[in-house]
C-alpha cells in the first residue's frame, strides 16, 4: 500500500459530474414543506413566486438519485475544487493518538467556506430562468459572500440582508460582498414591511437569521425579476453540497481508506448533509456501517434539545412550514454566542435521519470549541472558522478516546472554512471574556409553546 500523502487531491477527471440526492435512498422520506395557511404540502406553483423553477424541482424531488452538474457550474467548481482531503498527521502526533484523522477542507476560496458550492448552482439556475437578481439573508456573512461571488461571475444582481449584529461587528465581510457588487442591508431594516413590524415589536434588536430570511423573502416577492435563495437547510442545498461527500468518498477510495466515524458541524445542516450523503447511502443500504456525528453548539442545540415538529423557517412566519428538529422560530441564541451555527431549525433530511437513529448528535460549549480551534491551528496551520471548530472539537475528543483504548480508528471530519473574519470571537476567547451560556429548559419551553399546531 502506498503511504498516504498529506493531501489527497482528485484530478479534474475524477471530480463528480452529478450531485447525489440522498432522499432517493431514504426509506423514510423527509416530511414535505407545508403551506402555512392551508397546512397542505406546498406545490411547485405555490413556491414559484419565491424560488427559481429548477431549484423547486430539485427541492421537491425525493426520487431522482443523481442530478447532472451543469457544465457552467462544473467550470466554476474547477476554479476552486476539488478541495483537498487532508491527513492530519500533525494533529495525530500532537494528540499521541493511534487514530487516523482526515479532514475535507472547504476553506480554499475567497468566501472561505463550502457555501460557494450551492451559491453558484443557485445563481446559475436563476440566470438560466432569465431573472435579474436574487435576494438572501446572511448571518455571519459567509453565505452572502459566496452568493455575491457567484452573482458577480454570472452578472446577476444580489441583495443581501445581513443580521444587524454581524453587519456592525464584521464590517470587512460586508465590504467583501460589496466588492463583488452586492447591496448589503442590515436586518431588521425599515425597507420591508416585516422588518418594520419586527422593529416595532422589538426596538433595538440586533436581529437574527430568522428575521433576515423574512425580509429577503419579502424583497424577492415584491421585486419584479427577483427570487429568494437560501444558503442552508433546504433539500436543494444539501443536494449541491453532496459534492463534498462525493469527492471525499472518491479520495478515500483512491487509497482504500475506510472511515469508522464521520463528523460534521451542523447549523442548518448543509455541509453535514453533503459530506455524509454517500456514506449514509451505504449505511442505509447495509453496504457499510459508520458512526455519523452532527456537532452543534450547546447554546443553540436544535438536535439534542429541540422538538421534531413543523415550524416556521423564519421569524416573520412568511416561509413554508418545515418539519425539523427546532428550538422554535422565535428562539434567538444569546448575544454572547460567537461560534456561528445559530439557526433555530435543522434540515428536514437530517432531522428524519436523526429521528431514524441513523445519525448521532452532540452539543458542545463554545469555549471548548475555541480551545479545539486553537490546538488545531497551532499544529495543522489552518485558522478554522468557529463553526468548523465544532467538528474539530469532537474529532479531537474521539481521537483522544482512541488514545485511551488503543484503537486505531479512522476519523473523517468536515473542515468547512476559515476564521479570518471571526477574530473578535477569538479575541474574546483569548481575553477570557467568552462564556458558555446554555439556554434553560424554561427558555426552551417558552419557545416551544409558540410552535404552530399542526
Ligand atoms: C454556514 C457555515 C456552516 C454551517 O452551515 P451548514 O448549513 O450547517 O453547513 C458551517 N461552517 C461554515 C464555515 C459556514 O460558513
Amino acid at each position: 500500500m502506498a503511504t498516504i500523502p498529506y493531501k489527497i487531491y482528485l484530478t479534474e477527471e475524477e471530480m463528480p459530474r452529478a450531485w447525489y440526492n440522498l432522499r432517493a435512498d431514504m426509506k423514510n422520506k423527509p416530511a414535505p414543506l407545508l403551506n402555512p395557511g392551508t397546512h397542505q404540502p406546498m406545490k411547485a406553483e405555490e413556491l414559484a413566486p419565491v424560488f427559481c423553477e429548477e431549484l423547486i424541482r430539485q427541492e421537491l424531488d425525493n426520487d431522482t438519485p443523481y442530478f447532472e452538474i451543469p457544465e457552467e457550474v462544473f467550470n466554476f467548481y474547477k476554479m476552486y475544487r476539488p478541495s483537498p482531503l487532508v491527513r492530519a498527521y500533525c494533529l495525530e502526533e500532537a494528540l499521541k493518538t493511534p487514530a487516523k484523522i482526515y479532514y475535507k477542507f472547504e476553506g480554499n476560496n475567497t468566501s472561505g467556506s463550502h457555501k460557494l458550492n450551492s451559491a453558484i448552482a443557485q445563481a446559475y439556475y436563476a440566470k438560466k430562468q432569465g431573472l435579474k437578481g436574487v435576494t438572501t439573508e446572511t448571518g455571519a456573512g459567509q453565505w452572502g459572500t459566496a452568493l455575491s461571488m457567484a452573482c458577480a461571475y454570472l452578472g446577476l444582481d444580489c441583495k443581501v440582508f445581513m443580521v444587524k449584529v454581524s453587519y456592525e461587528q464584521k464590517p470587512f465581510r460586508r465590504e467583501v460582498m460589496r466588492t463583488y457588487g452586492a447591496s448589503v442591508t442590515p436586518s431588521p431594516s425599515m425597507t420591508t414591511e416585516v422588518g418594520r413590524k419586527i422593529l416595532a415589536a422589538h426596538p433595538g434588536t440586533t436581529g437574527s437569521l430568522g428575521c433576515a430570511i423574512s425580509e429577503a423573502v419579502e424583497a424577492a416577492v415584491t421585486s419584479d425579476g427577483y427570487r429568494y435563495v437560501l444558503g442552508s437547510v433546504l433539500n436543494q442545498v444539501l443536494l449541491h453540497q453532496s459534492v463534498i461527500g462525493l469527492e471525499t468518498e472518491a479520495a478515500l477510495k483512491k487509497y482504500d481508506i475506510h472511515p469508522d466515524i464521520i463528523i460534521g458541524c451542523a447549523g442548518g445542516g448543509s455541509n453535514l448533509g453533503g459530506l455524509i450523503s454517500p456514506f449514509m447511502r451505504d449505511k442505509i443500504k447495509g453496504i457499510a456501517d459508520y458512526r455519523i456525528v452532527a456537532v452543534e453548539p450547546a447554546s443553540c442545540p436544535s438536535f439534542t434539545r429541540g422538538k421534531y415538529a413543523y415550524d416556521f423557517c423564519d421569524t416573520g412566519m412568511v416561509c413554508p412550514l418545515a418539519k425539523m428538529y427546532t428550538l422554535g422560530s422565535g428562539f434567538i441564541p444569546a448575544p454572547n454566542h460567537a461560534g456561528g451555527l445559530r439557526y433555530h431549525g435543522m434540515s428536514s433530511i437530517l432531522s428524519q435521519l436523526y429521528d431514524d437513529g441513523l445519525l448521532e448528535a452532540v452539543a458542545v460549549p463554545q469555549t471548548s470549541v475555541f480551545e479545539a480551534a486553537e490546538r488545531f491551528a497551532r499544529v495543522e496551520g489552518i485558522l478554522p472558522a468557529p463553526e468548523s471548530s465544532h467538528a474539530i472539537k469532537v474529532a479531537i475528543d474521539e481521537a483522544e478516546k482512541c488514545r485511551e483504548t488503543g484503537e486505531a480508528k479512522t476519523i473523517v471530519f468536515g473542515l468547512t472554512g476559515t476564521g479570518y473574519f471571526d477574530m473578535v470571537a477569538y479575541e474574546k476567547y483569548h481575553d477570557g471574556k467568552m462564556d458558555d451560556y446554555i439556554p434553560t429548559d424554561e427558555e426552551l419551553e417558552a419557545s416551544f409553546s409558540q410552535l404552530p399546531r399542526i
